[in-house]
């Protein structure tokens, strides 16, 4: 659990940004090395990890990307207004410590707003619109900015380290999808798959599901299962109907999402992942959603069509910067993947 906590915060505190994945793409790169038989980055920066095995071929994806922030303009007076990468509520963003990733290294910086003093009792009430936010880094104009590098299109991240909780439970940043990342990870460390299986690390999934569909294209696989976390429920302000998922009740099989406009997993799938649940005692949750989406749901459509399905770590807060999981339905993934792998070829045909 030690290894797989500090190999999760090693993830989780990486910046990444959608199309700025090199720094999470270089820590999966040293982590499979020694459990595949060639790693290659594509042309839009897909992390392909292959493990050679028979004919037939499983892509196993998880997105390095996070949701983030990049920089847009910087004012006479040295504050930094900026665009949102992702899907962002507003409200999480606010008085935020934040790192700006400039070229000549990283700047500190704060979310500001207005104090509650001077605040009239109607502005309480609101919510500020991210538009209206800005970075203050401690510079005093735009000079300071252009000598630190500071520029349009400089990334954003949060600055959060992970952290412990009580139960097996950890808390940080981009824990969607590095937790997906660590799931996949460990699957192919652990499998002893007679298939070939790739390990993609795919880019700019928060902004349109961009990497899956180009390595999914290249690669031509059999069959795929995406890596990722999923709305969890089990907090006050969700109501059991809207979010069934559960923190430490196994990893989540996704039936469909987006209410069938996203993924709607291939019954052979379901089927192939639930006995190897049901045969190696791991437990696991069904989930049908109606709103988010995954890399799946342009895997799938590749090509002529790839049977596709989803396991995820069920999360709470998703897209804050205090995203929470149970580190056992991590694990638990981790080996239905591993698992599953193994029985292409004799329990299972693709
Ligand atoms: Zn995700």
């Amino acid at each position: 659990m030690e290894e797989l906590t500090s190999f999760l915060q090693r993830l989780s505190q990486a910046p990444g940004i959608s199309g700025h994945e090199d720094s999470v793409r270089a820590i999966v790169s040293e982590a499979l090395e020694e459990h595949v038989d060639d790693i290659r980055f594509d042309k839009l920066g897909n992390l392909i990890a292959t493990r050679n095995g028979s004919e037939s071929a499983v892509m196993v994806a998880a997105h390095l990307d996070e949701i983030g922030l990049m920089v847009k303009h910087v004012d006479d007076k040295g504050f930094i207004r900026f665009v949102k990468f992702g899907g962002w509520f507003d409200q999480t963003l606010l008085n935020n410590r934040v790192v700006v990733h400039a070229p000549r290294g990283d700047v500190y910086g704060v979310i500001g707003s207005k104090p509650p003093h001077i605040m009239k009792s109607e502005e309480k009430k609101k919510t500020v619109k991210a538009e209206d936010m800005f970075i203050d880094v401690g510079i005093q104009d735009r000079q300071e900015a252009d000598a630190l590098g500071i520029r349009p299109g400089t990334p954003i991240t949060l600055d959060r380290s992970l952290v412990t909780l009580q139960g097996h439970r950890v808390c940080g940043k981009a824990l969607d999808d590095r937790a997906g990342v660590a799931m996949m990870v460990e699957a192919v460390r652990q499998t002893a798959a007679e298939v070939t299986v790739y390990a993609v690390g795919t880019v700019q999934e928060e902004v349109g599901l961009k990497g899956a569909r180009t390595s999914a294209f290249g690669l031509d696989p059999d069959a795929a299962l995406v890596s990722e976390t999923a709305v969890a429920g089990d907090h006050p302000g969700i109501e059991e109907k809207d979010a069934a998922l559960k923190l430490g009740e196994g990893p989540a099989l996704t039936v469909t999402d987006a209410s069938g406009r996203g993924l709607i997993a291939s019954p052979s799938i379901m089927r192939w992942l639930e006995d190897t649940a049901r045969q190696h005692d791991i437990p696991y949750q069904l989930e049908v959603s109606s709103g988010g989406t995954t890399d799946a749901t342009a895997i799938h459509l590749t090509r002529a069509g790839v049977p596709c399905g989803v396991v995820s770590v069920p999360t709470r807060y998703l897209h804050s910067g205090v995203e929470v999981l149970d580190l056992r339905d991590l694990q638990s993934g981790a080996r239905l993947m591993a698992r599953a792998l193994e029985a292409v070829g004799s329990r299972v045909s693709l």
